[in-house]
């Protein structure tokens, strides 16, 4: 199938214009006209390579919203004119015990990736979602609640889930004190999951510009981590830290600020190993712990919530011809909150 997008050719090289083949429909296939994609950071790291050898040509892009086109004989999930979406991965073992619990991201033989990897044939380079089509099979497609504006559910599929899925596994609730490291695309989205469900949410931001949208997106407090001694009045107040810096930082001014008991999450994906203080851990039985995107089910119970609570990514759309300049946006931190493609410029 005729695909119009845009590819990394080459690590560190701007994205150009690309034309390629998507596999034909098979019978439980979903076609997708795809409507907006999502830049995640990941994208960038990945067609930067700095995570590692990585595959070129590369069609980033794993948040991923559209209407179903066409429907394979066996189709049981969607029907043409569905609103649809795609995230993180296309398809995994489907019988393991993580698969079968519903949780395709911690799959055994590893999750088949949007992109960045082969498809389950071993042979087909998996391609994203910065472009006009997309197939994939039905069990690996999202419904999306009707009632959400489209622009701002893209950015679920990788960054709504990757925040709700940690703040469901550590029971955020009223009582709980949780801080968010960043307002990026995935920070932005635990301030509002952590608050909806009635949080007491703290940013820790190094971008002091920040302060008003924080606020806004239901965070009672901003601490401009540029400030010298920022932490010393937060010390031990919080029960939840979620790391979604994108770049290395000393963890420990952020271990500091646990209670006992209290966990940092790390989410955010440098690329290098971070230096852990055993004294700062040891002290008040710290954890830290990782989280990555979460499972069918998850997401699915994710765009529920969202429709429930009315909660959306804040998004700034682009043009195709965009996208290099969104990339350095991002990478300074210039981002309000997501860029999102609008899939009719490919
Ligand atoms: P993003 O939109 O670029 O946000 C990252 C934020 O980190 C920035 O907006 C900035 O927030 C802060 N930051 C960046 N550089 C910093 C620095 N040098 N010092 C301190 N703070 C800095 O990125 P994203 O798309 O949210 O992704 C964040 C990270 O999560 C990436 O590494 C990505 O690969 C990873 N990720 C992980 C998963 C997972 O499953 N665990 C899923 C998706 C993405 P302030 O301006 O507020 O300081
Ligand atoms: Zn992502
Ligand atoms: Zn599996």
């Amino acid at each position: 199938m005729k695909t119009r997008g845009y590819a990394a050719l080459r690590a560190k090289e701007d994205l150009v214009p690309f034309e390629f083949d998507r596999r034909e429909m098979r019978d439980t296939d979903v076609v997708i006209d795809i409507a907006y994609a999502g830049i995640c950071h990941s994208d960038i790291h990945q067609a930067r390579e700095e995570w590692g050898e990585a595959l070129f040509p590369m069609v980033p892009g794993h948040e991923i919203v559209g209407t179903v086109l066409d429907v394979g004989s066996e189709v049981k999930r969607f029907k043409k004119g569905d609103r649809v979406g795609v995230g993180v991965f296309i398809d995994s073992c489907r019988t393991c015990s993580n698969c079968k619990k519903g949780l395709q991201q911690y799959c055994y033989e590893g999750m088949t990736g949007t992109y960045n990897g082969y498809e389950r044939d071993k042979k087909t380079i998996a391609q994203g979602g910065y472009c006009n089509r997309f197939v994939i099979d039905q069990d690996y497609a999202i419904s999306i609640p009707s009632s959400l504006d489209i622009k701002g559910i893209a950015p679920l599929l990788c960054a709504g889930i990757t925040l709700y899925s940690p703040i469901r596994h550590w029971k955020v609730g009223a009582s709980s004190r949780v801080a968010v490291m960043g307002l990026g695309g995935l920070g932005h989205m635990g301030v509002k999951f952590a608050a909806a469900l009635g949080a007491d949410v703290t940013v820790l931001s190094h971008s002091a510009r920040k302060r008003g949208d924080a606020l806004a997106m239901g965070a009672r407090s901003f601490v401009d981590t540029s400030v010298e001694g920022w932490n010393k009045e937060l010390k031990k107040k919080f029960d939840l830290v979620l790391n979604t810096v994108s770049a290395e930082v000393d963890l420990d001014p952020y271990l500091q600020l646990l209670n006992t008991d209290g966990t940092l999450v790390v989410i955010g994906l440098p690329g290098k190993p971070y230096a852990v203080n055993a004294g700062t851990l040891l002290d008040g039985r710290r954890s830290i712990a990782g989280s990555m995107i979460g499972g069918i089910p998850e997401i699915e119970e994710m765009m529920k919530f969202c429709a429930e609570h009315n909660i959306v990514s804040d998004v700034e759309v682009i043009n195709a011809d965009y996208i290099n300049m969104a990339y350095e946006r991002t990478v300074a931190s210039d981002v309000k909150y997501r860029f999102v493609i609008d899939a009719s410029t490919f």
